[in-house]
């Protein structure tokens, strides 16, 4: 491995300012790794060239003296759930076939603007429904870090693809999304930090959607610094998504290195599982301990509905998901089934374009959205999300942050959880509430376990107050020390 794909974003940043290096060395290392680990199945679509194109247009920005971002030059893995103009599209599904969009999502539009380099697209769970990407088309991805017993671990989902980039160094930095933990689990499963925004905060527009009142993007980075940095390029208002916040965007790392001193940290009763393993409630005291040897101060807090957001959240996404789902029909996207008939053409491509996990959220959402559910379903579920919000505004009136653990447990190996889909939907537990809540909420590598596997820890904010939530997650990365890599990359 190059010392290169070694660097964080803000390393690499400081050596291509000193013309160091330049943005293209750096980029052909990405891509020498993405090749050397692709029985990882990170990607689904590399884009070789046209990172190399990219790359040569930053050099040249540079050498003429212009005035460029933190990005420019930088390799950056994308979750193939955003829309790329000329690139297949393809959200992890068979439905989406031969897609390729003739725009640009505003994500990956404002990344390319701050002149970060795409190296390629990152596996999914299909339509980004999942927690161990095990339910892509394409196949499942692979943990990089690799334990005693050698059986594959899962990198977690959603974003898999797009963790496990980051985490084997095959890019600097890559985006993910999160509905209901997608970027802060898999982050916490490969050791790299994860960062879902403020609903709101960063733009939908051109991402394949889920579940539309949840779906945000984010960044995934080896550091908190380099979360900043990257939501720094990605976030901003845009009049193309109307629930697009009209806010200000704050200079994220405004306050990174202030510290905790003086903070208040809560710590929800509510979050004490039994399925939670000791390693993990131990890890998750252990991080009260740091904080407080920093200047913070801990205080338990209730939220009394969290025991209802994961239920709560399996009623909203699937019905919102029914929803946007129905756009694919075998007539304006990928794959067409031919039948006798219109229906059966309809009939015939859903049943074979989709996997059986979307099948099933399909099915619930409409079954939630019918006439004589509804009611009971949907608009309770809806009840429900807004005292899930409200426990959380009562909470932050004492409080400056929130912590718990990331995920209930480490990774586990690839095939496991896959009998029961319930067992699957707990490992989102902890992210679940923030996600209903539209809350910040960041996934800290804070030790390993037994197995020698990566923990995380997880930290909520108050909406829009990235700036603070940055601030702890920087202070409490540094008390943790986090420096394992994956045995993958160690090779
Ligand atoms: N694992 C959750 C689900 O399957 C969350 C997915 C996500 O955040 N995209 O719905």
């Amino acid at each position: 491995m190059s010392e290169l794909t070694r660097l964080s974003i803000s390393e690499a940043a400081c050596h291509l300012e000193s013309k160091n290096i330049s943005s293209e060395e750096l980029t052909i290392a990405h891509i020498e790794e993405m090749e050397r680990c692709r029985d990882l199945n990170a990607f689904i679509t590399e884009t070789p060239e046209l990172a190399l194109q990219r790359a040569k247009k930053s050099d040249a920005r540079r050498s003429k003296g212009e005035n460029v971002g933190a990005m420019d030059g930088i390799p950056i893995a994308i979750k193939d759930l955003f829309c790329t103009d000329g690139v297949l599209t393809t959200a992890g599904s068979h439905i989406l076939d031969g897609f390729k969009p003739n725009y640009e999502s505003t994500i990956s539009q404002n990344l390319r603007d701050a002149g970060a380099v795409m190296l390629g697209k990152t596996n999914l769970d299909e339509f980004a429904m999942g927690s161990a990407n095990v339910t892509s088309y394409y196949g499942p991805v692979k943990n990089p870090w690799v334990v005693n017993d050698l059986k594959d671990r899962v990198p977690g989902g959603s974003s898999g693809g797009s963790a496990v980039s980051v985490a084997a160094r095959l890019s600097l930095g890559a985006v993910g999304t999160d509905t209901g933990g997608s970027i802060r689990q898999p982050a916490s499963f490969c050791g790299i930090v994860g960062l879902k925004p403020t609903y709101g905060r960063c733009s939908r527009w051109g991402t394949v959607a889920f579940a539309s009142s949840l779906d945000q993007a984010g960044p995934m980075t080896r550091s908190v610094e380099d979360a900043a940095i990257m939501l720094q390029a990605m976030a901003g208002y845009d009049p193309k998504d109307s629930t697009s916040a009209r806010v200000e965007t704050p200079k994220f790392n405004a306050e990174l290195v202030s510290g905790v001193k003086g903070m208040m940290i809560g710590i929800p009763e509510e979050y004490t599982l039994d399925s939670t393993s000791e390693e993990i409630r131990k890890l998750w005291e252990q991080g009260c301990q740091w904080l407080e040897s920093a200047g913070a101060s801990c205080k338990r807090v209730s939220l009394p509905h969290t025991e209802f957001a994961l239920p709560c959240y399996y009623i909203i996404a699937p019905a919102e998901a029914s929803s946007n789902l129905a756009r694919y029909d075998g007539v304006r996207y990928g794959l067409r089934v031919d039948g006798d008939s219109l229906d059966e053409m309809y009939e015939n491509t859903r049943g074979e374009g989709f996997g059986a996990e979307v099948r099933r959220r399909i099915m619930i959402g409409t079954y939630v959205l019918s006439a004589g559910y509804y009611d009971a379903y949907y608009v309770k579920a809806q009840k429900v999300r807004a005292l899930i919000a409200k426990d959380f505004e009562a909470a932050f009136a004492d409080v400056d942050v929130i912590l718990t653990p990331t995920a209930p447990t480490a990774a586990f190996p690839i095939g496991d959880r896959m009998g029961d889909p319930i067992t699957m939907y707990l490992n989102d537990v902890f992210t679940v509430p923030a996600s209903v809540a539209g809350l910040p909420a960041i996934s800290i590598p804070a030790g390993l376990d037994s197995l020698g596997l990566p923990l995380g820890l997880h930290l909520i904010g108050r909406a829009f107050d990235e700036v603070t939530l940055l601030r702890t997650a920087k202070a409490l990365e540094n008390l943790a020390d986090f420096n394992a890599s994956p045995s993958k990359v160690d090779s």
